[in-house]
């Protein structure tokens, strides 16, 4: 441990090498944690080393998405975090019991988002991703402050009324010195065998959240039942069916990052 601990840098200071991207959104169930698990992916499929923290205490799901069930494990006071699809993770879903929901105050949950960047055995990380919380809350300012040099990314769905709230929550990273990077409109139009576009949710939430945040719209992730079903099964669609068009769109997102 002493040895681990002598070479550790000060991981994710303001001198890091490790590229840090939150992965933010106004409102849950926009697909921001199926988005962030495939990303995470697909960036290793390009040989880098990545990292995710699972940040979203309340619908915590990067586990499940990568089809994780192993748990950190302990060498003297550091985590060594458990790999899946070439992801190291760690999730506050590995440290309650069952699928308990977590019902922390604040200073508990800022104290165990601390001990991810600080207490986990990263290791050398090209990219540390983190699924943030929907919305504006604790854990966004508190993350926002533990990583003022962290990159955001905001997800939003093609729905005009969703800009609104995708930009408020741009808002708070803003505030706390984070830059945000672009815009991810997932649930885009699913192209239908007549040649037709199925615009369920429908379009322009992406273009216009790009337009209030002034920053571009770096991906449009079409609705897609086998990203869906990749992700109840633990099987990554970027890795499982990399032709899926949802699944290139993400794959063409981390080549561009
Ligand atoms: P969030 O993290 O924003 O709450 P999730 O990633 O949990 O959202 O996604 C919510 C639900 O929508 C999940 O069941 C997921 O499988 C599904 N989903 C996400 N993106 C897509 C998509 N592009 N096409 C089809 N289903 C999707």
């Amino acid at each position: 441990v002493e040895r681990l601990r002598g070479s550790r840098p000060a991981q994710f200071g303001p001198d890091t090498l490790t590229r840090i991207i939150a992965i933010a959104s106004g409102k849950g169930g926009v697909g921001k944690s199926t988005v962030t698990a495939n990303l995470a992916v697909a960036l290793a499929a390009r040989g880098l080393a990545v990292g995710v923290i699972d940040a979203d205490v309340h619908g915590y799901s990067i586990p499940a998405l990568l089809g994780c069930d192993a748990k950190p494990t302990r060498v003297g006071d550091m985590m060594m975090p458990p790999e899946a699809h070439g992801v190291r993770l760690v999730s506050i879903g590995m440290f309650v019991d069952g699928n308990r929901s977590v019902s922390w105050r604040g200073p508990m949950l800022h104290r165990t988002l601390q001990q991810f960047v600080t207490d986990v055995w990263w290791g050398d990380l090209d990219v540390l991703l983190i699924d943030m919380p929907p919305g504006t809350g604790d854990v966004a300012i508190s993350l926002g402050q533990m990583l003022p040099h962290a990159q955001v990314l905001v997800v939003t769905t093609p729905q005009r009324a969703a800009a609104d709230v995708a930009e408020r929550a741009a808002e708070v990273a803003r505030q706390t010195g984070q830059q945000v990077l672009g815009v991810v409109e997932n649930m885009a139009g699913l192209a239908q065998p007549d040649g037709s576009i199925l615009e369920l949710f429908g379009a322009g939430g992406g273009d216009e959240a790009a337009r209030r945040l002034d920053v571009p719209l770096l991906a449009r992730i079409p609705l897609s039942v086998a990203l869906r079903e990749g992700g109840d099964e633990g099987a990554p669609v970027v890795a499982t069916e990399p032709t899926d068009p949802a699944a290139a769109a993400i794959i063409a997102l981390a080549e561009a990052l």
